[in-house]
C-alpha cells in the first residue's frame, strides 16, 4: 500500500507542517491511514499524527473526519468530554501523492489491549463502571449536544488515557520498563510485582540522571509501550471518527462492527443515536467478562446475519413480532410469524443467569449489572435509554468490595499497571 495513492512512507525524526511535528515512532494503522507519536514543537508535547492515504477516495474520507472532529473540539474548548480532540490539521505532499494529515491528543492502549492483556477475564466490576461513565459523558456530548452518531463503538476505537504530561513529567514518564508479561505468570503475584517495583525504581532513578540530556535534545523521552500507572486516575475517551454521522445525514445503511451491530441496521429498519446505545452495552459486557456478547458465525442453512438475531434472541428474549417484520430484509430472517425461517429452535439463557452460571458472578452483582445492561438492549431502539438517563444509573455509582469484585478469579486483574494510558 506504500504507493501512488496509498500511504505515506515515514522515516523517524521526518517534519511535518514545516518542522513542527517530529515523527517518533508508529502507533498503529487503520485501512486509511497510519498513525504516528510525534512531537509537537510548538507545544512541546506529544500528539498523534494520523496521516490519510492520498487517493481522492481516503482525501474525502479524511475531510468528513475533519469535519466532525472540528465540530467535536470547538463544541468542547476544555476537553472534557472523554472524546478525542483534533490539534491540527494540514496536508503533506510526498512520493505517493497528497495526503491529509490529523494531529490528534496522545492517547494510549485501547480497551481491546486491557481486556487483551487481562487474558480475556474481565476486568473489576469497579473500574467498569468508572470505564462505563467515561463512555457514556463521551456519547451524551455526542448524541445530545452535537447530533452526531457515532456508527462504531467497541473496545478498539476506545482509548486509555492519563492525565500525566509526558514532556513535563519526565520522572513518570519514564517509568516506561518494557515490561512483558512474565510467562505462565501473573502479573500482581507477590514476588513478581517486588521485581518489577524494584525494576521500575531502578530505571527511575537513572531516568532522572539522565533528564537534562535528554530535555535539551528531545524534551524528555519518546513514551514507550508499557508505563507504570498504579495509582494513576485511569480514564478513557472515544476515537475514530472515520464512520461517525450526524443523525439528520446519514451515509451508510450498513453501519457498526458485526459483533456491535444493532438488530434495527441489521434488519434495515432504519437507525438513530441508540446504535451507539446497544454498541456500548455490547462493549460493557466485554470488558466485564473478557468474551464478546455476541459473536455471530454463518452455519448449515443460515447467515452470520441470522445468527445473531438468534444469540440476541437467546440472550434477551423473543423479539416482538411487529419489531422482527418491521425492517425491509426482515423477510429475510423471520417468517409472518415473527419466527427465524431457518433457525428453529433458541436455547434461552437469560443475561442474568449468563453472568451468574458462565462468568461466576454474584448473584447480586450479576442482576445489578443486568438490571443496568438489559434496557440498552431493547429490540426496540426508542426505549433505549439515552446516554444521559444511563448516567443516572444507580449501578454506576456502586462499589462492590474486592471479594465480589473477582467474582471467582483470583490475581487475574493487573489493572492498568503495564499498559500504556
Ligand atoms: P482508521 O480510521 O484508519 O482505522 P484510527 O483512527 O482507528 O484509524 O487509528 C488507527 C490506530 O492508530 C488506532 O487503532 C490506534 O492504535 C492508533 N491511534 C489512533 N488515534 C490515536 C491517538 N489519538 N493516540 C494514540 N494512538 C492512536
Ligand atoms: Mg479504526
Amino acid at each position: 500500500s506504500y504507493r501512488k495513492g496509498g500511504y505515506h512512507a515515514v522515516r523517524i525524526g521526518d517534519p511535518f507542517a514545516g518542522g513542527r511535528y517530529i515523527a517518533q515512532r508508529k502507533l498503529g494503522w487503520g485501512q486509511f491511514s497510519t498513525v504516528w507519536l510525534a512531537y509537537d514543537t510548538q507545544s512541546s508535547k506529544y500528539v498523534a499524527l494520523k496521516i490519510q492515504k492520498s487517493a481522492q477516495q481516503f482525501a474525502q474520507a479524511a475531510l468528513h473526519e475533519i469535519e466532525v472532529l472540528l465540530s467535536i473540539a470547538n463544541g468542547d474548548p476544555s476537553n472534557s468530554k472523554c472524546v478525542v480532540h483534533l490539534i491540527d490539521h494540514f496536508k503533506h505532499t510526498g512520493p505517493n501523492g497528497q495526503h491529509l494529515c490529523m494531529v490528534l491528543e496522545f492517547l494510549g492502549d485501547s480497551l481491546l489491549g486491557l481486556i487483551r492483556f487481562n487474558r480475556y477475564k474481565g476486568l473489576e466490576l469497579n473500574k467498569v463502571r468508572e470505564i462505563c461513565k467515561c463512555i457514556l459523558i463521551g456519547l451524551h456530548y455526542l448524541h445530545g449536544e452535537l447530533g452526531i452518531i457515532h456508527t462504531d463503538l467497541k473496545p478498539e476505537n476506545i482509548l486509555l488515557f492519563s492525565t500525566i504530561d509526558h514532556a513535563k513529567d519526565p520522572v513518570r514518564s519514564a517509568l516506561t520498563p518494557i515490561l512483558e508479561r512474565p510467562e505462565g505468570g501473573t502479573l500482581n503475584g507477590g514476588s513478581t510485582m517486588n521485581i518489577i517495583e524494584k525494576k521500575l525504581k531502578r530505571r527511575a532513578r537513572r531516568a532522572v540522571a539522565n533528564i537534562s540530556v535528554r530535555r535539551a535534545s528531545m524534551g524528555g523521552e519518546a513514551p514507550k509501550s508499557a508505563r507504570c500507572l498504579d495509582g494513576i486516575d485511569v480514564r478513557c475517551k472515544v476515537v475514530d471518527f472515520g464512520n461517525a454521522c450526524w443523525a439528520d445525514k446519514q451515509f451508510a445503511e450498513e453501519i457498526q462492527t458485526r459483533q456491535y451491530r444493532a438488530p434495527e441496521v441489521i434488519l434495515r429498519a432504519g437507525y438513530s443515536f441508540s446504535v451507539d446505545m446497544w454498541s456500548f452495552a455490547c462493549t460493557a459486557f466485554e470488558l466485564a467478562t473478557g468474551d464478546m456478547m455476541f459473536a455471530p458465525k454463518s452455519g448449515q442453512g443460515f447467515s452470520d446475519d441470522e445468527d445473531h438475531l438468534a444469540l440476541m434472541m437467546e440472550l434477551l428474549g423473543k423479539m416482538p413480532r411487529k419489531i422482527a417484520i418491521g425492517g425491509a430484509r426482515s423477510k429475510d430472517f423471520f417468517d409472518r410469524h415473527g419466527d427465524l425461517k431457518r433457525i428453529r429452535r433458541l436455547k434461552f439463557w437469560p443475561l442474568d443467569r449468563l453472568l451468574v452460571d458462565k462468568y461466576k458472578f454474584s448473584e447480586s452483582d450479576a442482576c445489578e449489572f443486568a438490571e443496568f445492561l438489559c434496557p440498552l438492549l431493547d429490540f426496540s431502539p426508542e426505549k433505549r435509554p439515552t446516554a444521559e438517563q444511563c448516567l443516572q444509573h444507580p449501578w454506576l455509582n456502586l462499589r462492590s468490595s474486592d471479594q465480589n469484585e473477582m467474582h471467582g478469579q483470583s490475581n487475574v486483574d493487573v489493572g492498568m499497571s503495564n499498559l500504556q494510558i
